[in-house]
């Protein structure tokens, strides 16, 4: 179902159209991917983005704003990786350059510092994606 600025004015009973395009035209990218980033709000930053590790709420408790709009999908995994992948090239470098670690003792340091860096990484990356869509008014934000 597509939701349309008329349904929303209705559903939320705003003034008229001119008003939340006015405050659309408005929206720091800076603020709301950093809001985003600490998994909050990216309209008011005080309410939670998130319901559980990556599950969006449906709405911001403190200012009501819609969350289903977002589409992150798989860009936050991809961002992960690319991020990651760019990190451990050079640190496997570094470690067998210069400490000439056993393979094994490698691979399982830097294995678990891929884990727990993506485990840290993927809902903040998500909630900055999800600040950088409602920011750029994607997807009926
Ligand atoms: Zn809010």
């Amino acid at each position: 179902m597509i939701i349309t600025d008329k349904d929303y004015l209705i559903n939320h009973k705003c003034v008229g159209i001119k008003s939340i395009k006015e405050e659309k035209t408005n929206r720091s990218l800076k603020s709301a991917m950093f809001f985003g980033w600490k998994r909050l709000c990216p309209k008011c930053g005080q309410g939670e983005l998130m319901s559980s590790y990556l599950k969006v709420r449906l709405g911001c408790s403190s200012c009501s704003q819609d969350f289903h709009y977002q589409r992150a999908d798989d860009g936050p995994a991809y961002i992960t990786v690319l991020i990651i992948g760019h990190l451990l090239v050079p640190l496997i470098l570094f470690f067998y350059e210069f400490f000439r670690l056993s393979p094994l003792i490698m691979a399982i340091s830097l294995s678990t510092f891929a884990v727990l860096l993506a485990l840290y990484l993927l809902p903040r990356i998500k909630g900055a994606l999800i600040g950088l869509q409602w920011a750029k008014q994607m997807h009926g934000f």
